[in-house]
This record gives structure tokens, C-alpha cells and sequence, in this order.
């Protein structure tokens, strides 16, 4: 019998790509739609990726550029990669420490059955990205929401102590953060990590901190872009080459295990076994290589920098309230009625596509996505404004 729940979540879709496809239909109408809704870079790739990419492609013979990669990935690549973490973050890797992903997305499920299959619950901070639920869900587990500070969406460590229950076994930190693009502090994740420290003592058993990291070099205004593993040794570094350096489609990212954690080879070998189980293995031959080649090189994210401060600006000067976008692409909008879905139904209208705040655990919000060219930007500034008026903003 097929398993009722996945045909749900194979049915119910998801509400981002429904909203994006939607614009895809008016455009093909003719219509000029306003698409703030998925988080897919808008800039190239940084020129060394193609150039490595053409190296490849001309130097090795399609049969060995093509073939079948190791489960966990190339040898060679896991050493670089180990090698730019060590040299990069100051924390110690080794290559085996480290397991080529197809970007986070892999890194999340696999380490959700790991750590959740014998039982026990996930944590997030809301707003957060809408997989964790799913991933906790598909293990039988659930995922504890815990709020952060009103308004500002910085962590707040009391409501985390509070939500922190005995069978919390994984601690999902996305940081800089999807939706709200808050970049959490140094004092504030030294605070989380003393936490979690007291708390694995309390109820005598790790708690695994997943550092869900695909934004890491998306922060603006010089901010500090803090490395988790470097806090807290049961840390698990996830990170992608999607965003930073817009590769999301060729499907590359990686796992990092600090080579001191608390049960690291058994933890290791787990991901392997689900890796295989669940047939996350073999990740692109050609793209883990050429990503490894480029580590450290990262798009220009003065545009995205630029965008953000053309619609921040713009929008909270029409009266819309927002927290001011440190990191990621996304602004995340107070809306002027408190059903998000409504509101968002309303800007549909207007061909004005952004995502309700629901999706995201946090209801009263909508996320705008800026990875996006300037003209769009430009371009939605009057539907914008006639919304403001319309609710009475200014
Ligand atoms: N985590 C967060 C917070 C994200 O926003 C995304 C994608 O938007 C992902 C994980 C998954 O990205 P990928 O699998 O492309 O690395």
C-alpha cells in the first residue's frame, strides 16, 4: 500500500514553486509579473567556475569526467575541502571528516534519519526553512518551533532554554537566515553554544547542532558571518555551492563532522548508510570537482547588496515594516493585515508574486526574495505603492 502521508506531500506541492509557476503562466499571457518568490541567485556564477569547468571538459575524457563518483565523494575533494575549512575557519578537518552532498538539501535528510530514527524530536528557530519540518515528519519525528525575539527574529536563548525538552536530539541554526535574513550574532550563538553545552550535560546525551550554512558569504556591511563548528564541537558544518556561488542546479554541497564530536565515526558511518539506503549517493563527477577547485571564490554579492538596499529602502519609506536584511536575499515584510495568505492573494492580483511568512512557521509575514534583476525591483515600486495606500500605510 502506498504510504498516504507522502502522497499528501506529493499532492500539497510546494506553495513556493506553485506561486512561481503561476507568474510563469501569466508571462506567458504577455502579462509583466513581479516573481520576488523563489531563492535562486540572479548573478553568474564567479568567472573561475566556467573557466574550470572548460578546463575539465577539455582535459579529460567524457568516460572519466562522467563516470560515477564514491558514495561520499572524490577523494581529492574531500581533501580540499577539508583544507579550506582548516585553513578558512581555524577548526581542524580531515578528509574523512567531510561527505559530498547534493547540496544541503541532501545534508538535512540525511542527518534528520540519522539523528531522529532511534526517536527523539528536532528544534528550529522560526522563522525557519520549511524542509526541516518535512524531513522530521519523514522520520516518524516531529520539529519543535521555538520563537525568536519579536520583530527582530534574533535568537532568544530564554525561550530557547524553555523549548530545549529533554529528546531534542538536533538543533537546525540557519544562519544568515532564510527568510529573514538576519545574520545571528557572535554573542548571541557563544550564548546558544553555553546552552546547548549545559543542557547535553543536564540530560546526559549529545545534542547535535546543524549549522544550515548555503548563505555563509551573503552578509553585508563588513558583518561577521560566525562558523558554528568553531563554538560548539558537536556541530555539523552544512554547506552549499548553490547560493554563494550560484551553482544551485548542478546539486553540490557538503557535510563536515568535527573530527572531536561526541559518537563522530558512528555518526560518520550512519550518513553513509543512509546515503546508500535512501540512494543519495554519487554526487556529479564534473561539478564536485570543479566546486573544489573554486572554493572561496563567491559571486558578486554587491549586487544582491545593492538590491537590498533599493527595496528596503523603498518599502519601509511607502510605511511597510521589515527588519533590515544583514545576509541571505530575502526581506521578510510585516504584512498590513495579518493574514499573510491574504495579503499575498491581493499582491497575486497585481501580478506581485511573495511568499506567505506561513510557510516559513511564522504567520503576519511574507518574504521577498531579491535575487532578482533591478528592473524587476524598479518595475514593482508602483504596485508596491498602490498596496501601501491601499491599506492605509502612509
Ligand atoms: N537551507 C536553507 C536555509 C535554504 O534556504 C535552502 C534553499 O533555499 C536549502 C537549505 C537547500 O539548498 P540546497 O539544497 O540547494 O543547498
Amino acid at each position: 500500500m502506498i504510504d498516504k502521508q507522502l502522497v499528501a506531500w506529493g499532492s500539497s506541492g510546494n506553495i513556493i514553486r506553485e506561486i512561481a509557476e503561476y507568474g510563469a503562466e501569466q508571462a506567458k499571457k504577455g502579462e509583466t509579473v513581479y516573481n520576488f518568490t523563489i531563492g535562486s541567485p540572479s548573478i553568474d556564477p564567479p568567472g573561475i567556475v566556467r573557466e574550470t569547468m572548460e578546463r575539465y571538459l577539455n582535459a579529460v575524457p567524457a568516460a572519466k569526467l562522467f563516470t560515477y563518483a564514491p558514495a561520499a565523494g572524490y577523494p581529492a575533494v574531500r581533501e580540499k575541502i577539508a583544507g579550506y575549512l582548516t585553513k578558512t575557519h581555524g577548526v581542524d578537518y580531515r578528509a574523512q571528516d567531510v561527505l559530498v552532498t547534493c547540496g544541503t538539501s541532501t545534508c538535512l535528510a540525511v542527518l534528520t534519519r540519522v539523528l531522529l530514527s532511534g526517536g527523539g524530536r528536532a528544534m528550529a528557530f522560526a522563522p525557519y526553512f520549511m524542509d526541516y519540518k518535512y524531513y522530521a515528519e519523514a522520520v516518524g519525528s516531529s520539529l519543535i518551533e521555538c520563537p525568536t525575539e519579536a520583530g527582530t527574529f534574533r535568537l532568544d536563548l530564554a525561550a530557547a532554554e524553555r523549548a530545549l525538552a529533554p529528546d531534542v536530539q538536533m538543533l537546525v541554526v540557519n544562519t544568515p537566515n532564510n527568510p529573514s535574513g538576519v545574520v545571528f550574532s557572535r554573542e548571541s550563538l557563544t550564548g546558544l553554544a553555553a546552552l546547548l553545552e549545559r543542557k547535553q550535560r543536564e540530560y546526559a546525551h549529545p545534542i547535535y547542532l546543524v549549522a544550515d550554512g548555503p548563505y555563509r558569504e551573503l552578509v553585508y556591511d563588513g558583518l561577521e558571518s560566525v562558523f558554528l563548528p568553531e563554538l560548539y564541537k558537536n556541530t555539523i558544518d552544512c554547506y552549499s555551492f548553490s547560493k554563494g556561488m550560484s551553482l544551485p542546479g548542478e546539486r553540490v554541497g557538503f557535510m563536515a563532522l568535527r573530527a572531536d564530536m561526541d559518537g563522530h565515526d558512528d555518526l560518520l558511518a550512519a550518513c553513509m548508510g543512509v546515503i546508500r539506503a535512501f540512494g543519495y549517493i554519487c554526487v556529479s563527477s564534473m561539478w564536485q570537482q570543479v566546486a573544489a577547485d573554486c572554493l572561496g571564490a563567491t559571486s558578486d554579492v554587491g549586487v544582491y547588496r545593492a538590491n537590498r538596499d533599493l527595496l528596503y529602502g523603498a518599502l519601509t519609506e511607502m510605511g511597510y515594516a521589515c527588519v533590515h536584511p544583514d545576509g541571505a536575499f530575502y526581506l521578510f515584510l510585516k504584512t498590513p493585515e495579518p493574514d499573510a495568505q491574504a495579503f499575498c492573494r491581493r499582491a497575486m492580483r497585481e501580478n506581485l508574486l511573495i511568499v506567505p511568512g506561513d510557510a516559513f512557521g511564522t504567520p503576519g509575514y511574507v518574504r521577498v526574495a531579491y535575487c532578482v534583476d533591478r528592473g524587476t525591483i524598479e518595475g514593482s515600486l508602483p504596485t508596491w505603492e498602490a498596496l501601501a495606500r491601499e491599506y492605509g500605510l502612509k
